[in-house]
């Protein structure tokens, strides 16, 4: 297994929210794996620089490309530049202390407004982290960093903005559930304000549309909220609003939103604007309008899907043949949608495809070692015992802090374990 950082697990370490340890603990899975005498990690080489795909295949049987999609997807608004916006991925990923973005420039200490554009699970993730109170997040490993921040922060009012209605929010029931739940959180909708057109009904009576159906019915719910209770903070979903335009002296102040309203077939409806707009205070922008994938160098992609052509898993060259002993899993294979879950499934299809062209016919034992060797001259390789190494010093620093671990965020000093 090659991995561009030191350490391993990738989205379970540094996409999954803290707060939700049951998920990271998949982590463990993996673990069982690298017991095995077969397996052997290098960590801190990135594929395409230090060695590329085509050295891989030729010396390993097989290669599995499963780096992910990384980066988030642009609106190209005005004002998108300023300080003060961000994308979901860059802010997650400095929360959960990613060598790339742990010095992001986020300051929440004269940060009262802020608004997620986008109704999908890691806007959600994003809107919980932000609610929550700061010390129930002390004892998750959160970085240090973030919880200074969210601890000192003056945030009051959170805005989830959707360009649809209810009927299309992805945020699954669940998850809206756990930010419903927040107690120290007032959660408000226009919800109520909103007539559900002719598609959205035909799209909530669906019968395999039973998640959608469950959200509403808690959005329904919130409407009973008890004005009585003294919340720390509002969370203000909102629906059919666009971003048009960020305003502010160098860094975000307002945010421009536009009326919308939904057009097109069920299931394929789409928001058109009305005209209609309103001006929000905002001190800090996420943008949480979903992933994209970064071309892996010396692997095919199709720039239009964002994604790696494949065949149940092998890469298709350009003239759509599969290219022997390459495959892809996870968000690089089908693009940036689903959950650990899906990718699970997902994998099984691409592995059994691989022992299928492997009964066909394939190379077995080749001998890996003088690649190894080769390798070692020219990166400075973490093996699986020395990330172990590194597991066991975060952890040590994590229980002084009562945390599960404090993350390393440097890769210098991950090398330096
Ligand atoms: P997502 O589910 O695709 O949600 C993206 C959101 O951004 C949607 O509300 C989308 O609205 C909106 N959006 C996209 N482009 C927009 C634009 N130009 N203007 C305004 N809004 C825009 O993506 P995600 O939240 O990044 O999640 C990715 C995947 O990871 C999902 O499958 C998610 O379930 C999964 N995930 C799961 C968990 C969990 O299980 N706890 C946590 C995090 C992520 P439209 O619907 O109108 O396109």
């Amino acid at each position: 297994m090659f991995e561009r950082l030191p350490v391993p697990f990738g989205l379970v370490r540094y996409g999954v929210a803290p707060d939700h340890a049951r998920i990271k603990s998949v982590s463990q899975v993996f673990d069982r794996v690298a017991e095995s005498d077969r397996f052997q990690f290098f960590g801190n080489v990135t594929v395409g620089q230090a060695v590329s795909v085509s050295r891989l295949s030729a010396h390993y049987s097989a290669t599995i490309i499963a780096v992910g999609a990384s980066e988030g997807r642009r609106l190209g608004i005005e004002g998108e530049n300023l300080d003060g916006v961000v994308q979901a991925s860059d802010f997650v990923g400095w929360y959960n202390g990613h060598p790339d973005r742990c010095d992001l420039p986020i300051a929440l200490k004269n940060c009262r407004h802020v608004v997620i554009v986008g109704q999908g699970n890691v806007a959600c993730d994003v809107a919980r982290i932000l609610s929550v109170p700061p010390q129930r997040l002390a004892s998750t490993d959160i970085a240090s960093i973030a919880l200074q921040q969210l601890s000192e922060s003056a945030i009051r009012d959170i805005r989830m903005i959707g360009r649809r209605g209810p009927a299309q929010l992805k945020i699954t029931p669940a998850e809206m559930r756990e930010l419903c739940s927040i107690e120290e959180l007032k959660v408000s909708t226009n919800f109520a304000e909103i007539e559900l057109n002719k598609g959205s009904r035909i799209e909530l009576d669906d019968p395999r549309n039973e998640s959608a159906r469950n959200v509403v019915r808690l959005l329904q719910r919130i409407r009973e909220v008890d004005e009585a209770t003294n919340y720390k903070k509002t969370l203000h979903v909102d629906f059919l609003q666009s971003p048009v335009v960020a305003q502010g002296n160098g860094r975000v102040e307002t945010l421009q939103l536009q009326k919308n309203i939904l057009q097109g077939a069920p299931f394929d409806q789409r928001a058109l604007p009305t005209g209609d707009t309103r001006t929000v205070p905002c001190d800090l922008l996420v943008l949480a309008t979903g992933y994209r994938a970064l071309a892996p160098p010396g692997v095919p992609f199709n720039m239009a899907t964002g994604f790696v052509p494949n065949e149940m898993g092998n890469v298709l060259a350009e003239d759509g043949r599969p290219i022997k002993g390459l495959y892809v899993v996870g968000w690089i294979k089908r693009g940036p949608v689903g959950t650990i879950g899906t990718t699970r499934a997902d994998s099984i299809e691409t592995v059994d495809r691989m022992l299928a062209d492997f009964s066909n016919g394939y190379r077995f034992g080749l001998n890996t070692s003088a690649f190894v060797h080769e390798l070692r001259q020219v990166a400075i390789t973490v093996d699986w015992e020395r990330w172990r190494r590194i597991d066991v010093h975060e952890r040590t620093i994590g229980e002084l802090r009562g945390k599960p671990r404090e993350k390393l965020t440097s890769i210098v000093d991950m090398l330096s374990i």
